[in-house]
């Protein structure tokens, strides 16, 4: 079953947070708890298009990517991605230029800033 929940930047979640810092723990929890369920009976929330045997299991999936340390679970990309193109801002988005002429060396071990 596909799902049609959206789970990132999920309202929910969001107004969870919130409350979390703000103190209100037992709203917090209880909204949390809500949100849990909503995802549980939601279906297939995993992105990831690989053919994987560890597809939609969360707890397997961070296990393995915690393990090798490689890069992140799919479903995480965007959230980094967020981070990283406003953090790029700062170079006036010359970022992409910079991963070109890196990507183009022979032998690039990625550490020759
Ligand atoms: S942690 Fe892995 S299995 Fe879970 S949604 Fe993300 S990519 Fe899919």
């Amino acid at each position: 079953m596909l799902c049609i929940m959206q789970i990132d930047n999920n309202e929910l979640a969001i107004r969870q947070n919130e409350l979390d810092r703000a103190g209100h723990k037992k709203e917090a929890y209880e909204m949390k708890m809500e949100f849990l369920r909503q995802v549980r009976e939601s279906g297939d929330h995993c992105p990831c298009k690989e053919a994987c045997p560890h597809h939609g299991n969360c707890f397997e999936c961070v296990t393995i990517h915690r393990g090798h340390r490689d890069h992140l679970p799919m479903c995480m990309w965007d959230m980094i991605n967020e981070r990283l193109h406003a953090l790029s801002l700062l170079t006036e988005g010359s970022l992409m230029e910079y991963e070109k002429k890196c990507a183009g060396c022979a032998g690039c071990t990625g550490d020759c800033g």
